[in-house]
């Protein structure tokens, strides 16, 4: 059976540029893919985000290759997407799966999110607005001024977090050992929910992690009582399986755009009943409803009773509204996920 494969890609300026450990990033770039079974009429949508410093392929790499797949490949070679595009295999395989079944599992009313602070000291006057708001988990970039003026903010900011409330760091590798180790005697005994990806290095070329980054992750995590988070750690198939093997006894941070075989990747963190909180990889309305769906579906079968923030506190993204998913809200209702409506992203790009 053939299928009438078309796709657009999106280059969008971000309302505001996004720091990241990687430096600021301006422009979201990637690509929309419409799926159509002449058959039956059904359309399926998905996106290819990949995010710059991941380490995964390039916006070009996944137009390039869906160049030449032609209008109409056949199931096969939507298949046959090389391991190296992960973001472009996730894209096409939303897109198939929803040839066959559209309707969205029946799955929990809403969920918590995760609050974004600003990095440095703007976090401390901007906590009291989100506590307000009835936000109660908090998100703050560290590793982007000075260790030691950071450190020294930690008990103002947990401070004003309201009663029960839980702050997340987020390191985005950035620390060396030494810091990392400052930073993990500061957050023991205080309400620090994890410390997410205190150290990374991009692998050489052939291999798929940089070990010595693997053994201090590792060693941090076993000498001391916060739990630490993988993000930049899972950039791809094959990521959470080695390590799960390795014996990871923290936090997955799983950004569903970066999975090729995502279902897999679950399915072996379900198995153990591991730690999963699901992340937005900054992509537009269309990746944001497949990633929110598998959240909501994740946490009704795991975690109904105690489900943590998701990391979807991002919106609005674009400067461009009609790219936009869910904007910021300290919970996201399944509504809100079914509301979004890729056909209307697909032709704001026409
Ligand atoms: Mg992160």
């Amino acid at each position: 059976m053939s299928l009438l494969l078309q796709f657009r890609a999106y280059s969008l300026p971000f309302r505001a540029p996004v720091r990241t450990a990687h430096g600021s990033w301006a422009v979201r770039t990637g690509v929309i893919v419409r799926l159509e079974d002449p058959a039956t009429g059904h359309v399926g949508w998905g996106e290819a985000s990949p995010v710059p410093g991941f380490g995964s392929e390039t916006v070009e790499a996944d137009a390039g290759l869906l160049r030449t797949l032609g209008a109409q490949p056949g199931e096969g070679d939507l298949a046959r997407i090389p391991p190296g595009l992960p973001c472009l295999r996730r894209a096409l395989a939303t897109a198939i799966a929803a040839l066959t079944t559209d309707s969205p599992p029946e799955v929990g009313a809403f969920l918590p999110v995760a609050a974004l602070l600003p990095a440095g000291k703007e976090a401390l006057a901007t906590v009291p607005s989100k506590a307000e708001a009835g936000f109660r988990t908090f998100k703050w970039k560290v590793g982007v001024g000075a260790a030691g003026d950071e450190i020294a903010l930690l008990d103002d900011l947990c401070a004003r977090l309201p009663d029960g409330a839980r702050l997340r760091l987020d390191a985005n590798g950035a620390w060396d050992r030494r810091t990392a180790e400052r930073w993990l005697e500061r957050c023991a005994e205080r309400p620090v929910e994890f410390v997410e990806q205190p150290a990374f290095a991009r692998p050489a070329p052939g291999q798929a992690s940089d070990p010595k980054v693997n053994d201090l992750l590792l060693g941090l995590a076993g000498d001391f009582p916060t739990p630490l988070a993988l993000d930049e750690s899972l950039a791809g198939d094959g990521d959470v399986e080695r390590w799960l093997g390795a014996g990871w006894p923290g936090v997955f941070v799983v950004k569903p755009a970066l999975h090729g075989d995502l279902e897999t990747a679950l399915t072996q963190l379900a198995r153990v009943k591991a730690a999963v909180v699901f992340s937005s990889a900054l992509e537009t309305a269309v990746g944001m409803r497949s990633a929110l769906r598998t959240a909501f579906a994740w946490q009704a079968a795991q975690t109904p009773e105690k489900p943590r923030a998701l990391g979807f506190g991002v919106g609005p993204l674009f400067a461009d509204d009609r790219f936009n998913g869910p904007a910021a809200a300290p919970f996201l209702y399944r509504e809100d996920v079914e509301r979004l409506n890729p056909e209307a992203v697909w032709n704001a790009l026409s």
